[in-house]
């Protein structure tokens, strides 16, 4: 299962659309929140499960993405946060199916 189609849909979501047709859509907060990285890990195993965390425009702005390997994608975020790298069967967990 790969992406075969990705891009930001109105700065707010990332789309994907998928090679067995599928096409879902993540809020880029929820992508944010749930980045994998060592890093946002360990921040979010401190924090207890009812804190919602705010972030700047800037967190949630997506400067550049690139496929790893034929398993994942790296974001780089304008704030300068490049660490996170998604698995595809991550990503298309976190997807909510697009209605059309
Ligand atoms: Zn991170």
């Amino acid at each position: 299962m790969s992406p075969v189609k990705i891009k930001i849909n109105d700065k707010e979501k990332l789309y994907i659309k998928w090679d067995d047709d599928f096409e879902g859509t993540i809020q880029l907060m929820k992508l944010r929140r749930n980045c994998p990285c060592a890093v946002c890990q360990a921040e979010k195993d401190e924090q207890s499960s009812t804190y919602i965390p705010i972030f700047t425009l800037d967190q949630l702005t997506v400067t550049s993405m690139n496929i790893v390997g034929h398993y994942a994608l790296a974001v780089a975020w304008k704030d300068g946060h490049n660490t996170g790298i998604y698995e595809f069967k991550q990503l298309r967990n976190l997807s909510e199916e697009l209605v059309k």
